[in-house]
């Protein structure tokens, strides 16, 4: 049988996040003053006790009075002149809400960036980035395969103005050129869940950002601005939020790149609502806890993937984590359309299990013979596992699986 099945981390409940530091951090990573699950629970929470709350505020506001309009007048040019957040209160809801902000303060925490820069998705997380560079004149984008649908599309169709050059990433150094602005990464990557080594990776970007997708791997398993990267991108509506009810993106960066990204956002107007804020805060609380509780069941069920017949091929990444993808022998649509306690249904990162099929949905919008050489297969199920007793998901998944017979 030909699968492939790694070892999950080990200890996800007792690992201290602090370990991550020793040794591995570069300048470029802020350090971790409390550890990430006490981080978790209390960054963008600091004024809270002293304002008398303890749950954070909710600001609804679209406009903020103010008597002062020369003030104001002064806060808006700085804010143009460089994206600075302003100071004082705050002018109207396309520049910035007090709640959202919390959550970004939060996010930034917890991958070891100055900043962080909330969307209203992850695709337009990823425009702004795009938007950018572009308007810098740096059209050209350097990425691996695979990425997420979505994101493989952006690119591919150069819908904002972009040029894409796909490589492997021992091919990145090379295929650099001066109007090169991003180099784009996922690890694991959606769907299949290759890894790259982001260090040997940002080394090889040069003086280019190198954006690293890490929604599947989260600041819980990997942060990676301690491996080089510049830019860090969530789709927020998986993890982060945790709970299949908030659709969000952010971007973790340094603060320079983040004033860009504010300019942009206030221009353009992606920016992420009050409401999703709060429980994408809310969310983080308990991200230690969802991530690790999911990678040990994710880690066990793809060990009985990797044991049974009719699984033709697991992949697990080295890292953990709370994704698996397989490959039957029989015809995935069957396994689809079997499933009672799993969700089949596109998307990730919630506390209940979903499992899609790549080549029909996630990434259906890439062309058929790119996402064949980028190791999507026909055959290829990706599972996001939740928090369920693993089991029961063993049992689901063993009758959608049926009675399918190994091609001899
Ligand atoms: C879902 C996803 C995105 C896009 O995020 P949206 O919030 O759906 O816009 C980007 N990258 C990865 C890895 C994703 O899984």
């Amino acid at each position: 049988m030909d699968s492939v099945v790694y070892d999950a981390y080990d200890a996800y409940g007792t690992r201290d996040a602090r370990d991550d530091l020793n040794g591995t951090r570069q300048v470029s990573a802020a350090p971790l003053v409390r550890a990430l699950a006490t981080e978790a629970v209390h960054a963008g929470r600091d004024d809270l006790a002293a304002q008398g709350l303890h749950a954070a505020p909710i600001d609804l506001s679209t406009t903020y009075p103010s008597y002062d309009s020369r003030g104001e007048a002064a806060r808006i040019d700085a804010f143009a002149a460089d994206g600075a957040e302003p100071d004082g209160p705050p002018v109207y809801a396309r520049l910035g809400n007090p709640t959202v902000a919390r959550f970004e303060t939060a996010l930034a925490r917890l991958e070891g960036t100055e900043s962080a820069v909330a969307f209203a998705s992850g695709m337009a997380a990823l425009s702004a980035v795009l938007l950018v560079r572009n308007a810098m004149g740096l059209r050209h984008v350097v990425a691996v395969r695979p990425l997420y649908g979505c994101s493989d599309h952006l690119l591919t169709a150069g819908l904002l103005g972009s040029e894409v050059t796909w490589v492997d990433p021992a091919g990145i150094a090379d295929a650099l050129r001066p109007d090169t602005g991003l180099v784009m990464v996922e690890s694991p990557a959606n769907p299949t869940l290759a890894e790259v080594d982001l260090r040997a990776v940002a080394h090889a970007c040069g003086s280019v950002p190198l954006l690293a997708d890490n929604t599947f791997a989260t600041p819980v398993l990997q942060r990676p601005a301690e491996h080089g990267a510049r830019l860090i991108l969530h789709s927020a509506t998986k993890y982060l939020g945790g709970h299949g009810d908030v659709m969000a993106g952010v971007v973790a960066c340094d603060e320079e790149f983040a004033r860009r990204l504010r300019q942009v956002r206030f221009a353009t107007g992606g920016v992420l609502h009050p409401l999703a804020g709060y429980l994408l805060l809310r969310g983080l609380s308990t991200l230690p806890v969802r991530v690790r509780a999911a990678s040990s069941n994710a880690a066990e069920l793809a060990r009985r993937l990797a044991a049974d017949p009719r699984v033709a091929r697991v992949h697990y990444p080295h890292i953990g984590g709370a994704m698996i993808a397989f490959e039957v022998h029989g015809d995935p649509h069957d396994v689809i359309a079997g499933v009672r306690l799993v969700t089949p249904a596109v998307s990730l990162g919630s506390v209940d299990s979903l499992i899609q099929h790549p080549a029909s949905i996630s990434h259906r919008i890439v062309p058929e013979q790119d996402r064949h050489d980028a190791g999507v297969s026909d055959r290829l199920l990706r599972m996001s596992v939740g928090l369920e007793d693993v089991d029961d998901l063993w049992a689901d998944l063993d009758a959608a699986l049926g009675n399918t017979v190994p091609v001899a």
